[in-house]
């Protein structure tokens, strides 16, 4: 079967990697499928991609915004159009199950309609002066040239909610998509170029984190550095990004609790709590890590998590009744067992999972059996750090008080659930937790793009994505002043 190359999107044009070098995307679920090659891009593809979207910059800050969000509207019709094959793709080159893959896709639609309305609304304020003559009034205007850096456990979503803000505002774009999902990030660049985007103004440079991240990060041209991905990684790039005096974006990681009391909807709380932790395998930044059960409920919850956790159908995630699919890859697997192992030398007990999962085609893909554990010590280090693979701890606590005491001693913060029935227990927790993201009665995962997204402590950077909040980001205020001449 013929493979295809993809190219960079650079200028307008796709053109391969000036090496000529390429690198393969293999599903996660089998190793055989190959999605295709991709240019091995280096530092001087970032340099054409930098100034490429340097010289763009001009001329799409002064398209109207009518005009850019024209543009948005069409790359969401187009998208919109492709979503079920697109979706599948997703699915094949990330592993989460075709209904999730279908439905991140949507979402990426979503966003830039979104957008594209966003791009249309008020972009400044009008102020009285000391000054009668004076008209008084703030502009916000593009930040420039903006690199978007992207992980692939949301490889259209996350691109979208990036991207999408930054041109609605008036910025040029060079984007690194994540290694594992350079197809997914192509389809999106596909949508935008079509709709007529002009040249320079969005530009795709695919390759490793040393040859086009490091480039892209350390550009003086490039303004403002939007990265979502691990903390580590995060963290050293806003040092290097800050350190030129550029601006700088962070969304990271999370270990977040979800609280039972015994007044919840057991049913539903249950529900609530496989899913979250379990759907995408784990790998959401908002997957649930740590239940925190209520005493009185907590046998009677374990149990009946251990049994559903223990059930969920594992395997090839364009199956229908797939419920998890395989993790990112052989280095996931290796990294999640790891976890497990030293969860276990901790003192957890495991109760669900634990293991690879081979057999039935499994042996050719990355999968990890959905694992629950017991008696999760909250200051051990599986009570503290993220596993990013389907893996959920269990512990118990006496009440509120405690609850709230173990769901904050992490150093994340990023979303939060508690399931009760109690109002007053709701509004407790809601002003208790040190979360950018609180759910009363849902999973942890789920966020809508038109209201703001992002962490507390170090999930984030103190900024936040989607919704208005993305303005703060993607543009600068001017203050102008105009003084006008006395009537003669
Ligand atoms: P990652 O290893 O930090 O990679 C993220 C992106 O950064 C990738 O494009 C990666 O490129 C690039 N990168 C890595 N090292 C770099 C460097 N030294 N310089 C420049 N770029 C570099 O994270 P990941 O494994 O893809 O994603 C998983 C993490 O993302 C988890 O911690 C998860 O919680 C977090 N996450 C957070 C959110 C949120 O909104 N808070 C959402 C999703 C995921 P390569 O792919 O080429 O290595």
């Amino acid at each position: 079967m013929s493979v295809t190359t993809y190219q960079n999107y650079i200028g307008g044009e796709w053109v391969a990697a000036k090496s000529g070098e390429t690198f393969e995307s293999r599903s996660p679920a089998d190793a055989d499928v190959l999605l295709g090659r991709f240019a091995a891009s280096g530092a001087a593809d970032v340099d054409a991609a930098v100034t490429a979207a340097s010289e763009a910059r001009a001329s799409w800050r002064r398209t109207s915004a009518i005009a850019r969000a024209n543009i948005l509207h069409k790359a969401a019709e187009i998208l919109a159009s492709r979503v079920n094959d697109v979706g599948r793709e997703l699915t094949i080159e990330e592993g989460k199950t075709l209904k999730e893959g279908i439905g991140e896709t949507g979402r990426a639609v979503q966003i830039l309609r979104y957008y594209a309305g966003e791009a249309q609304q008020p972009d400044g304020e009008h102020y009285p002066s000391a000054n009668p003559n004076t008209l008084l009034y703030t502009v916000r205007e593009p930040v420039g040239v903006v690199g978007v850096i992207t992980p692939w456990n949301f490889p259209i979503a996350i691109p979208a909610w990036k991207i999408a803000p930054a041109l609605a505002f008036g910025n040029t774009v060079v984007f690194k998509p994540a290694t594992y999902t350079p197809l997914l990030a192509v389809r999106f660049v596909e949508a935008l170029a079509e709709a007529g985007l002009p040249p320079g103004v969005v530009n795709l440079v695919t390759g490793s984190a040393g040859g086009v991240g490091d480039p892209l990060i350390d550009d003086d041209r490039v303004t403002a550095i939007s990265f979502t991905g691990s903390e580590p990684v995060g963290r050293s790039v806003a040092k290097r990004v800050s350190a030129r005096g550029g601006k700088v974006q962070l969304e990271l990681g999370g270990k977040n609790p979800a609280i039972v009391f015994a007044d919840a909807d057991l049913d539903h709380a249950v529900n609530h709590l496989v899913s979250g932790a379990m759907w995408s395998s784990g790998q959401k930044c908002t997957a649930t890590s740590r239940a925190l059960l209520d005493a009185s409920i907590a046998d009677e919850v374990t149990r009946r998590l251990t049994e559903r956790i223990g059930g969920l159908a594992t395997g090839d995630p364009l199956a229908d009744s797939t419920q998890v699919g395989p993790v990112i890859s052989d280095e996931a697997v290796n990294r999640i067992l790891g976890d497990i192992e030293s969860a276990e030398s901790e003192g957890a007990r495991l109760l669900a999972g634990g293991s690879k999962l081979e057999g039935d085609g499994r042996e050719r893909g990355n999968f990890v059996a959905p694992t629950l554990f017991g008696e999760m010590n909250p200051e051990s280090r599986f009570g503290q750090e993220e596993v990013f693979g389907p893996v959920l701890g269990i512990t118990t606590v006496k009440d509120m008080d405690e609850a709230l005491e173990i769901a904050n001693s992490v150093r994340f913060g990023l979303s939060a659930s508690i399931f009760t029935s109690d109002l007053g227990k709701a509004m407790h927790f809601i002003n208790g937790i040190d979360a950018g993201i609180v759910h009363v009665n849902a999973e942890t995962p789920g966020a809508e793009p038109q209201v703001p997204f992002g962490g507390y402590k170090s999930s984030s950077s103190y900024s936040r994505e989607q919704g208005k909040s993305a303005r703060d980001f993607y543009t600068q205020i001017k203050t102008v002043y105009v003084d006008l001449p006395s009537p003669a």
